[in-house]
């Protein structure tokens, strides 16, 4: 008979998974430098994320600030694959302390609670809080989960037209704020080219701007 686990092993494979979303509790980690913002990555509302539990991919209801992904596999930033450590151990953030993957009834309960934003994190004296504000009122994430089952319809120009836009207003940010990529994807999250290809477009570049297909339905 198998033996039941009630304990963590530490075989890294929720690591592998990818990197927690952050809650409060995990403000401190962010301000006392443990973990730095350009580690970080800004999923938006509206965006389709994995969900650890059902292991299904869900649009997220809320925005989630999570730990930067490397790799295909997107394996947290922190995690030490060959030694399967996780590389800030007792600073880690709170959803990892509580997950047990024998049982995620106390993961579960945190999931869309309490979580940080990065209005919670940057304060409105940063140089680039009101840039957030416009950035996500002018670039709304569109709703990837029609898309993805219906097809673009008749916003296919209208999005293709968003995307360049959206792409010229970053650029601009990260030449004026010299931002660096970790940056630049937690201030502002993917560009928004990359989440149309989340969902099926192919994208091209001809002279300077972004030309953006769509499978038929
Ligand atoms: S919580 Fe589970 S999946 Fe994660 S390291 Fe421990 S045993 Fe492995
Ligand atoms: S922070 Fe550490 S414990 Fe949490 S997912 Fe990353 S490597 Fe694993």
């Amino acid at each position: 008979m198998d033996k039941i686990q009630t304990e963590c092993t530490r075989c890294g494979t929720c690591c592998a998974n990818g990197g927690p979303a952050l809650h409060v509790q995990d403000k401190e980690l962010i301000e006392g430098g443990a973990i730095p913002i350009s580690h970080l990555i800004t999923i938006r509302k509206g965006e389709l994320v994995h969900n650890p539990v059902s292991n299904r991919l869900q649009v997220a209801k809320n925005e989630l600030i999570k730990i930067n992904g490397v790799g295909k596999e997107w394996s947290c930033f922190y995690f030490e694959p060959e030694q399967k450590l996780c590389t800030i151990y007792d600073s880690r953030p709170v959803a990892c302390q509580m997950l047990e993957c024998w049982d995620t009834e106390a993961v579960e309960q945190m999931i869309d609670k309490d979580l940080l934003s990065r209005t919670d994190l940057i304060g409105d004296d940063d140089p680039l809080y009101q840039a957030v504000l416009e950035h996500e009122s002018t670039f709304p994430c569109p709703d990837l989960e029609l898309l993805l089952t219906r097809g673009v319809g008749d916003k296919s120009r209208e999005l293709e037209e968003a995307a360049n836009r959206e792409v010229a207003f970053r650029t601009e940010l990260v030449s004026s704020q010299d931002l660096s990529l970790g940056e630049e994807l937690f201030y502002f999250g993917r560009p928004l080219f990359h989440l149309l290809i989340s969902v099926g477009a192919s994208v091209k570049e001809s002279a300077g701007r972004l030309l953006i297909d769509w499978p038929r339905k």
